[in-house]
């Protein structure tokens, strides 16, 4: 009996999982901290309040059914000269044959001085569910505090998580607004990004469609401003301060802190895997997902981490694991991106698709077509009522 252990049951391992269940000779064990899968896609509509934690997220036993052995426990070390994943509750390290590493992404904060003290990131239900009952709590307060920076919700970083981060905020402001009895001309969403240009994985018109509908809905966005660093209260750049009581952390992502503890090379906790998603000393473990880097011949660089990607790599990977066991050859990893949608709240947004030529699409229905593209792991692990769910 080969054992086969998947760590991560984001868009990565559960696809994984979902690939390799049921093989003959073979037992799947899948851990993850939660026993729900959440989608990471849409951690910003729980963050600003327009949908609720159960309508992104399903039980991970049931949609696995039995043939996948969950074990519901948080990985802290792999150690792979000895086989083994330890675990912060089970008592007794894993064993495996074949290891696939998807525990996914953290905040990166690129070592700024207080971003990790006084800025919330949002990298899981929890972490969107404290920024939305911080935010709401300062805007509940302000007829108690009269403190304008109650009013204030500074994003740190523009780039594709705080964009549509913040289209959902301005979606929602209205209705926030008018339940708390706001000074509408004193609430300011505020967006601080270093480089000059946003979204650089759009067409420059998509681009500006983004940044006037978000501009259109008071959402000032400062370019070319570098966070030198997050105090109590404010976000500090070269020449100025920025002053508000919710300041969100989105700067970017890095790979999970268990692939640093277990001496694994990497950079920003992302492994080089081969062509074929293993590593070379250890042709048993595949990393996947955030935790891989898994170089774009064409581009030269590592392509960028998104769900479509993990879940293509998963696709790979259990093909792979599969093929060693019958003793055939394994092949390398090939992508071809179908494209990106980035949404502007629940009813619009812009998207740029590839096939035959590039389809690109702005304003309403765009919001769907997220959906659409992100939601394929969501009909196929939960089901046709839970992805109706998500549409409502
Ligand atoms: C707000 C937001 C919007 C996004 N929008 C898009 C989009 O529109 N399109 C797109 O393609 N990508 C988008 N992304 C990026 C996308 O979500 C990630 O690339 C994707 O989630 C990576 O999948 P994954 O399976 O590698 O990791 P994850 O989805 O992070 O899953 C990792 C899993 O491992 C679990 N885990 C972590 N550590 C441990 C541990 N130590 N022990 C046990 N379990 C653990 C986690 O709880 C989680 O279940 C977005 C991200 C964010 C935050």
């Amino acid at each position: 009996m080969k054992e086969i252990v998947i760590l991560g049951a984001g868009y990565a391992g559960l696809r994984a999982a979902r690939e390799l269940r049921g093989l003959p000779g073979a037992r799947i064990t899948l851990v993850n901290r939660h026993a729900f899968h959440y989608e990471s896609t849409e951690l910003h509509t729980v963050a600003a309040g327009t949908r609720e934690p159960e309508v992104i997220s399903f039980d991970i036993r049931q949609s696995m059914g039995p043939t996948v052995e969950f074990k519901q426990d948080s990985v802290t070390r792999i150690d792979p000269e000895q086989k083994k994943v330890f675990l912060q509750a089970g008592p007794v390290p894993l064993s495996y044959d074949y290891l696939v590493v998807a525990l996914g992404f953290e905040s990166e904060d690129f070592g700024i001085d207080g971003a990790r003290e006084h800025a919330m990131p949002l990298v899981d239900i929890d972490s969107a569910l404290a920024v939305r009952q911080h935010f709401e709590a300062r805007l509940a307060g302000f007829k108690t505090t009269r403190d304008e920076n109650d009013l204030r919700l500074i994003v740190c970083g523009a780039g594709f998580t705080s964009i549509e981060l913040l289209g959902e905020f301005a979606y929602r402001m209205p209705s926030l607004i008018e339940l708390h009895d706001l000074p509408k001309d004193k609430v300011q969403l505020i967006a601080l990004e270093s480089a000059p240009k946003l979204l650089p994985m759009f067409d420059a018109h998509l681009v500006d469609y983004a940044v006037g509908y978000l501009a259109a809905r008071g959402v000032q966005i400062h370019t070319s401003t570098t966070i030198k660093k997050v105090v109590p209260g404010g976000v500090m750049s070269e020449d100025r301060t920025f002053d508000a009581n919710t300041i969100i952390w989105t700067t970017g992502v890095r790979g999970s802190h268990v692939i640093a503890d277990s001496g694994f090379v990497a950079k920003r906790n992302r492994v080089n895997v081969e062509p074929t998603l293993a590593l070379k000393d250890h042709p048993e473990v595949f990393f996947i997902g955030d935790d891989s880097a898994v170089l774009d011949p064409a581009g030269g660089r590592p392509w960028p981490t998104t769900a479509q990607l993990a879940i293509a790599e998963a696709t790979h990977a259990a093909a792979n694991i599969k093929a060693h066991i019958a003793g055939k050859p394994i092949a390398d990893f090939k992508f071809v991106s179908k494209g990106t949608v980035c949404s502007l709240g629940p009813s619009s947004g812009i998207a740029q698709l590839s096939g035959r030529g590039s389809m690109k699409f702005e304003g309403h229905g765009v919001a769907f077509l997220k959906k659409l593209v992100e939601n394929g792991s969501l009909l196929e692990e939960a089901g046709f009522a839970k992805m109706l769910d998500n549409f409502s």
